[in-house]
C-alpha cells in the first residue's frame, strides 16, 4: 500500500468485530477453549473463504464465532483489530458487535460486552484510538428477539452509542424492525442499518423512513434509484461502503465495476470500510489500496473519502 494512503487519518464506521477474527486467532482460541474445529489447519480454513453470496459467508462466520467464549476471548479479538487500526492510521472506530450470535449459544451478554469494552478503553488510552460501539440486531431472527437483546443491553446503556441491523438481507426488510428501532431511539441511541447491499433500493427507503437511520451501511444499490440518490446527496446521508466485501460476496463482479468513486463524484457522502476483514481480504488500508489499484482513485479522492469517514462519525 502506498505510504501516503496509509498515512491518511481515517475512521472506520462499518466493521463487525466477529468478522475481524483472523484464522490464526480462531485456531488459538479453539485450542484455549478446547473446541474441535471442522478445518484441519489455518490454510484449510482460509481456502474455505470463497463465497458466492452473503449467506455462504454468514454460515462460515457463525461457525467461526463459536470459538469466542470468555471475556478474554472478546478482549483479544477486539485488541487484535485495534492494533491493525493503529498500523493503518485509523484514529476512530465505530465497530458492530452481534450479541445474539453469542447469547444464543449460552454466552452471557455481559461477558461479550465487558471483553470488548475493556479492549476499546485500552485502545483509547494506549493507542489513541477513539471509539463508539454499536449493538447490531440479527435480522434473520424475529423482532421479538431483538427486543430481548435490547432489554439485556439496557443495564449497560453507556457502553454503546447506537443500534444496527445486519445478517441476511434478502427477505428481511427493515420494516420488520420498526418498533425495536423506535424503542432504541427513545433511549437516546443512534440508529444505523445495513441496506442496499444485496437488497433493493426499497430497503434503503425503509431504513431511512421507518428506522430513521443516521447512516446507511453498504447502500451501493442506491444508484439504481435516482430519487433516492437525490435524497442521500441533498441530506448528505453517509454510506459506509465496503469494496473488498462487495467483491468477495459478488455484489460486483470485479473491483473495476465498483460504483464508489462514481457516487463520490456525484456528491454522495461515501466512506471506505472493511466489513469483515479477516474473511474479505483486508482492513481499511487494503480497501483504499484496491480502489487506487483498480479504479484509479486519486490522492484527492482518497483524502475526500477519508475526510468523509471522519465527518460521518456518530460520536
Ligand atoms: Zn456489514
Amino acid at each position: 500500500m502506498p505510504e501516503w494512503l496509509n498515512a491518511l487519518p481515517k475512521a472506520e464506521l462499518h466493521l463487525h468485530l466477529e468478522g475481524s477474527l483472523e484464522p490464526e486467532l480462531l485456531f488459538a482460541l479453539a485450542e484455549r477453549n478446547q473446541i474441535a474445529l471442522p478445518w484441519a489447519d489455518v490454510e484449510t480454513l482460509r481456502a474455505a473463504y470463497a463465497f458466492n453470496n452473503l449467506q455462504e459467508f454468514l454460515d462460515l462466520y457463525y461457525a467461526g464465532a463459536n470459538v469466542l467464549r470468555t471475556e478474554q476471548d472478546f478482549y483479544d479479538l477486539t485488541w487484535a483489530y485495534l492494533q491493525r487500526c493503529k498500523a493503518q492510521n485509523v484514529i476512530h472506530v465505530e465497530p458492530f458487535f452481534d450479541p445474539q450470535t453469542h447469547t444464543d449459544r449460552g454466552i452471557p451478554f455481559e461477558v461479550v460486552l465487558r471483553g470488548i469494552q475493556q479492549a476499546l478503553l485500552d485502545g483509547e488510552q494506549q493507542l489513541g484510538i477513539s471509539h463508539g460501539l454499536i449493538l447490531s440486531f440479527l435480522r434473520h431472527l424475529p423482532e421479538e428477539e431483538a427486543f430481548k437483546t435490547l432489554e439485556q443491553a439496557m443495564p449497560f446503556r453507556d457502553a454503546f452509542i447506537g443500534v444496527g441491523l445486519d445478517s441476511s438481507e434478502k427477505g428481511f426488510p427493515p420494516r420488520l424492525f420498526e418498533r425495536v428501532f423506535a424503542k432504541a431511539r427513545s433511549e437516546g441511541l443512534h440508529a444505523v442499518a445495513h441496506a442496499g447491499e444485496e437488497g433493493p433500493p426499497e430497503y434503503i427507503w425503509e431504513a431511512l423512513d421507518l428506522l430513521k437511520i443516521k447512516r446507511i451501511d453498504h447502500g451501493v444499490r442506491a444508484i439504481e434509484d435516482e430519487r433516492l440518490m437525490q435524497r442521500i446527496i441533498d441530506e448528505q446521508i453517509p454510506l459506509t461502503v465496503c469494496p473488498l466485501s462487495n467483491i468477495k460476496l459478488c455484489v460486483f463482479e470485479h473491483m473495476g465495476q465498483h460504483n464508489i468513486l462514481e457516487m463520490l463524484e456525484r456528491g454522495v457522502k461515501v466512506t471506505v470500510n472493511s466489513d469483515d476483514p479477516a474473511y474479505f481480504g483486508g482492513y481499511v488500508g487494503e480497501n483504499f489500496a484496491a480502489l487506487h489499484q483498480h479504479l484509479g482513485m486519486t490522492e484527492a479522492q482518497a483524502k475526500r473519502l477519508a475526510q468523509n469517514s471522519l465527518d460521518a462519525r456518530l460520536v
